[in-house]
């Protein structure tokens, strides 16, 4: 059974009331847009000056903290703001009001400065929904041109090594982007290991030696690569073992930092004292027993610091990384009060922290306590409380008067968005042959808006 309100008739003076309010909320709209342009500008500034640097493992993290916005909404603003950069026409189309915010959102995911001002034309012409599909469509030309220029590139991998004639190996290639970045990764960790073990055999009276250059430098982490590769059998192992921590129990400071027995993991690479700190964290564990004159007597068991039924206690309850704007869903149990300096191991001095913030934690300066309460609270370096929720901006009582006045240049009524469209059918297909620079060239016409003996 379905209710049907009773029937009303309006008045004519009741439908222009109607037509006035549809104006105001049009107008308002596109002054809503028009300051959303504005917004994103600032958002670009902040994003450019790193301004959410500092804590916050992205410039959209720290919009959803600071502003309230949900996470996909804050790296679609972050997004559109970047892509607006290299986009005039429609950054101004969008700063007057003239075309929405949902309608620049699509067509930033396509444009580029070679096609924006066609795609500006679409998004002019068009309502959201045409723009959305004309977007669409769009993105399956870019995506087979993708796939046709990743095939080719793929097929010209190939990575030759020979040797010259004055017996030196040339090694030339090329390698997909992602074995290209993991090869850049391994060479910088091994070059810094290098470094690491000169740095500690040299003494400091050791006249200046000739400093390699970065070329010479990488040569010999390769040597360093390809020995502890074929040393671990060419296996990349799981993630969580990465690092093991020799813990050297004999020493009754094991809480000072300054200890140097600390600092050295089990493949002998030296890290700084709270980087030490954050791997012992959360890590393998081997107890060493030594004697007075530091010989190992006794070597324990290897251990998970963090025992597995308390970590998966410790993933239920935090749900994720606890640090204020972040909420990254794997992470590493970080003690509160440390385990060397006598911090238990148990779920009310543990906090899930993402790696990214566990650094900020030990080796930044942030600081990070449990209150009486529970209540895990944070610390910048300086000793500012850094608040799960940010303080609240003062608001004006009528918001809109206040758009208003700040767009009195711009010339903004009811109709300022409105689409030049009439009501015609849309052919994707055929508007984007017209539009892409990659599909087939036709002459060239509006796809929207097109009289109707010129459609298809
Ligand atoms: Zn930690
Ligand atoms: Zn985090």
């Amino acid at each position: 059974m379905e209710m049907r309100s009773p029937e009303i008739i309006p008045t004519p003076e009741h439908l222009v009331k109607l037509e006035r309010l549809g104006d105001e909320i049009a107008e308002v709209s596109a002054h809503l847009d028009a300051a959303t342009a504005r917004l994103l500008d600032l958002i670009r500034d902040f994003d450019a000056q790193e301004g959410w640097g500092g804590g916050f493992r992205s410039c959209a993290d720290w919009l959803s903290w600071r502003t309230g916005l949900d996470k996909g909404a804050a790296r679609e603003r972050v997004r559109v703001a970047r892509a607006l950069a290299t986009l005039p026409r429609i950054a101004s189309a969008f700063a007057c009001g003239e075309i929405s915010y949902a309608k620049v959102r699509a067509v930033t995911r396509v444009a580029t400065p070679e096609t924006e001002e066609r795609l500006l034309g679409v998004a002019r012409a068009g309502t959201a929904a045409h723009v959305e599909r004309v977007v669409r469509g769009w993105r399956r030309v870019d995506r087979q041109a993708e796939a046709q220029e990743s095939a080719r590139q793929h097929k010209s991998r190939g990575l030759h090594v020979y040797q010259d004639d004055d017996g030196m190996f040339v090694i030339r290639g090329r390698v997909a982007p992602e074995v290209g970045a993991l090869l850049q990764r391994a060479l910088e960790a091994a070059r810094e290991t290098l470094y690491q073990q000169t740095r500690a055999e040299a003494r400091p009276t050791d006249p200046a030696q000739d400093i390699p250059t970065m070329a010479q430098q990488h040569a010999d982490a390769m040597a360093l690569l390809a020995a502890s590769a074929l040393h671990q059998g060419l296996d990349p192992g799981a993630p969580g073992e990465r690092y093991q921590v020799v813990v050297h129990v004999d020493a009754a400071a094991l809480a000072d930092p300054d200890q140097p027995g600390q600092s050295v993991l089990e493949d002998g690479v030296r890290v700084s004292a709270e980087t030490f700190r954050r791997l012992a964290c959360d890590a393998s564990r081997v107890v060493m027993r030594h004697d007075a004159d530091g010989r190992v007597v006794e070597v324990g068991a290897r251990t998970r610091t963090i025992p597995p039924a308390l970590r998966r206690a410790l993933h239920h309850r935090d749900r994720g990384c606890r640090f204020p704007g972040c909420g990254l869903r794997f992470g590493e149990g970080h003690h509160v009060r440390h385990w060397a300096e006598g911090g238990p191991t148990t779920l009310s001095n543990l906090a899930m922290l993402c790696r990214r913030h566990h650094r900020t934690v030990h080796e930044e300066g942030y600081q990070v306590t449990r209150q009486p309460d529970g209540a895990l609270q944070f610390r910048r370096p300086d000793g500012r409380v850094l608040a799960d929720v940010p303080p609240p901006v003062a608001v004006p009582a009528d918001p809109v008067h206040v758009l208003r006045s700040r767009h009195a240049g711009l010339r903004i009524h009811p109709r300022t968005a409105c689409p030049d469209w009439h009501g015609e059918r849309l052919d994707v297909g055929w508007a984007i042959d017209v539009l892409h620079p990659r599909a087939n060239p036709l002459p060239r016409r509006s796809p929207i808006g097109a009289s109707e003996a010129e459609l298809p």
